[in-house]
């Protein structure tokens, strides 16, 4: 058989911002014959690729899969063995949350070439676009990310909060270990989180922060406590895509938040 395999570069797009990409990415996307694209992906990227580029949109909103996973992985094997440059874009860092690493092992099982090209993920990207470190001295020395996404409820099971394979989040474990909680895919189960914190000993007035389209021109940040920011953001009608800061670090946006006031007031 005397075929060239192509190959898939499983690419970060970044967090929403579309200037947040690397170089590498951008190059890639520029080389790309094919790129499957995700929902998160700003499709601003898209211009960058060639014009007789082939992009297909592979979806995902939550509770709506436009492409299954099957059928992406289908995808991808059946242009790289045609001999393709595939370039599988993703919202953020596509071995966060990304299912990148299935993708991957997915090729590599048929002996397909491919390479990682990390993002900057939703943590990093949605905190910086709210003036939020995730560390800072003397308040915060570890972050931790975590999905609350949980899986498909089997028939007549209340099983709490597993993630979509199935593992149970330690929210045990986690309200007291780690000083900073970066949660994605949290929001519509947000007062669940935040019960769930409190039971397990994060006192409930812990600042959080609630960010909704981190990075973008149309970025939302709501902040208050583990005992009240569920309702402060179901007021808000916050959606889709948000991520959850948990910790003292929320303090600090505040902080900046006071000293640009007290600046303006003194110039003006
Ligand atoms: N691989 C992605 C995460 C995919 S999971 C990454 O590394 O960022 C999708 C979740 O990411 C969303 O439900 C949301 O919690 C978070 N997210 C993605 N983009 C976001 C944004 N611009 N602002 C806030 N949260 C975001």
């Amino acid at each position: 058989m005397n075929r060239t395999l192509g190959k898939v570069s499983i690419v970060g797009a970044g967090p929403g911002d579309p200037e947040l990409i690397t170089i590498k990415a951008l190059r890639r996307i520029e080389q790309a014959d094919v790129i499957l694209y995700d929902r998160l992906v700003s499709e601003e990227l898209l211009q960058y690729a060639r014009p007789d580029a082939r992009r297909i949109y592979c979806g995902k909103s939550p509770g709506l899969h436009h492409m299954s996973q099957q059928a992406i992985h289908r995808t991808l094997l059946q242009y790289a063995s045609a001999g393709q440059h595939v370039v599988r874009l993703k919202g953020g860092d596509p071995l966060v949350f990304g299912r990148g690493g299935e993708e991957a092992l997915f090729l590599q099982e048929r002996g397909i070439d491919y390479e990682f090209i990390p993002g900057v993920t939703a943590a990093i990207g949605a905190a910086a676009g709210a003036d939020i470190p995730l560390t800072h001295r003397g308040i915060a020395t570890s972050f931790a990310c975590v999905t609350a996404s949980r899986a498909q409820p089997e028939s007549g099971s209340d099983t709490g909060m597993i993630d979509t394979a199935g593992n149970a989040v330690r929210w045990d474990l986690l309200a007291q270990s780690v000083d900073t909680l970066a949660i994605y895919m949290g929001v519509s189960q947000l007062q669940q989180i935040c019960s769930e914190l409190v039971r397990y000993g994060r006192p409930s007035v812990t600042p959080v922060a609630v960010i909704e389209n981190g990075t973008t021109s149309v970025q939302r940040v709501l902040t208050g406590t583990l005992e009240d920011i569920a309702r402060i953001a179901g007021a808000a009608q916050l959606g889709n895509p948000a991520l959850i800061i948990v910790g003292e670090v929320v303090r600090i946006r505040e902080q900046l938040q006071q000293i640009q006031q007290q600046a303006r007031t003194m110039i003006g």
